[in-house]
């Protein structure tokens, strides 16, 4: 059994010693992190949220929380994708079969099968729980027919959670989830991922052509889809994206504060550390950064409590961690003058990594209006 401590002290070995290593790598050739999520499979991470009674470590979101933290500081990419593979192996195990444990969760708790959370659509943009993708009932199962976007870990993952209307539905109105093996002979894959940032997460396209799966692929029942989106999708995605990006933002700061630290000018001999706007912005920085940090820490332990306004508080938490994190880098570079806006400089990734935090679904001003909508009684997916 590994308890939260010895998670904690793999993920930050595994950090310094692999996904710090290949992160200028997967940034530069927009390289999938294969060291980084395979190093977390062989110390026997994988299954970090699958629960106890299916061969999993059981961790909740303060393990999830700290776990992409400890990875997001070296890498967003790894961190991102590691998190998906933990947002799907949550939605399989959330109402599992006894045929998807033996097909999905053991092999994941083994350390050999890598699922990911496939929702979003061209048609639909952000509101990734609106899918027009179709699912029409076949005699021998179902048959899939529609386009995915943003596919993280997407042609390098093991199984794919995909959203899909039911044939009986209005269109757009009611959705099952059903697992996908990337063998599916109806998946059809885009091209690379060519992004601004999170450059080795392998967003891509897919194509849906006569999908077939079968009655033991769908999760939960048909029509679940409020219920998996608001106790898996949102909780999961949104805290493993706020504690990624806190990662990336401390991350910034120790850059900054080292280069402060180092940093001598010849004509009066002082480092930048010496100049009082520099300790006024660091420490301004520093405040706002602990302030996120424990507003994504409290969140999630607030939902492993089980306590009834928790969403709202998860909600919150990556709004937060999207503002501060580009605040931080930003004023970061500030600190760190032309010498950070030269290209290979690990803040030069950080600031492209950290622009996609508003926009990943929930976006930040979808997250505002659902917070707002929840706060005045009004219906949360009201458009
Ligand atoms: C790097 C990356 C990785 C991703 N990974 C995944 C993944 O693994 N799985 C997955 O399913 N998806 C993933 N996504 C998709 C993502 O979550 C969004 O669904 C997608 O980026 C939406 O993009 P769009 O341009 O179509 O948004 P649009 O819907 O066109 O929205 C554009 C802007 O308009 C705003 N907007 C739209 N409608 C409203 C409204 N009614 N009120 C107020 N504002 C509104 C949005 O907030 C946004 O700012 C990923 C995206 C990125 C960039």
């Amino acid at each position: 059994m590994t308890n939260l401590t010895t998670t904690l002290s793999l993920t930050r070995e595994i950090a310094r010693e692999v996904v710090a290593i290949h992160a200028e790598r997967c940034d530069r050739d927009a390289a999938w992190p294969q060291e980084g999520i395979g190093a977390m499979q062989a110390a026997g991470l994988a299954g970090l949220v699958v629960p106890r009674s299916d061969g999993g470590l059981g961790h909740g979101l303060a393990a999830l929380a700290q776990v992409c933290e400890i990875l997001g500081h070296e890498c967003a990419s790894t961190a991102i994708c590691f998190g998906m593979h933990c947002v799907g192996s949550a939605m399989i195990a959330a109402h599992v079969t006894q045929s998807q444990r033996e097909r999905f969760l053991t092999p994941i708790v083994e350390g050999r099968h890598i699922t990911t959370l496939s929702l979003s659509e061209p048609g639909t943009g952000s509101h990734f729980y609106l899918p027009q993708t179709r699912i029409e009932a076949r005699c021998d199962g179902y048959v899939l027919n529609g386009k995915k976007t943003f596919v993280t870990n997407g042609g390098y993952a093991d199984s794919y959670v995909v959203s899909a209307a039911t044939a009986k539905a209005q269109p757009g109105s009611e959705f099952s989830c059903v697992i996908l093996s990337k063998d599916n002979a109806g998946l059809r894959w885009g091209p690379a991922w060519s992004g601004l940032g999170l450059r080795g997460n392998s967003s891509r396209t897919l194509e849906l052509a006569d999908a077939h799966c079968s009655r033991e692929d769908v999760l939960g029942r048909e029509g679940d889809q409020i219920w998996y989106i608001f106790n898996v999708v949102c909780p999961y995605f949104l805290i493993a994206l706020s504690a990624t990006y806190t990662g990336v933002a401390n991350a910034a700061l120790a850059e900054a504060r080292r280069h402060l630290i180092e940093r001598h000018h010849a004509h009066n001999g002082l480092t930048l550390a010496q100049v009082p706007v520099m300790q006024h912005r660091l420490g301004g920085l520093w405040a706002r950064l602990e302030r996120t940090r424990s507003l994504v820490r409290c969140a999630a332990e607030q939902f492993d409590a089980g306590d009834p306004d928790a969403l709202l508080a998860v909600m919150a938490a990556k709004v937060e961690a999207a503002d501060c994190v580009m605040r931080v880098v930003d004023e970061s570079q500030t600190m760190c003058g032309g010498i950070s806006y030269r290209d290979g400089t690990r803040l030069h990734r950080m600031s492209r990594d950290a622009r996609a935090a508003p926009l990943m679904s929930p976006t930040t001003d979808v997250l505002r209006i659902w917070i707002g909508r929840a706060l005045l009684g009004q219906p949360l997916l009201a458009d």
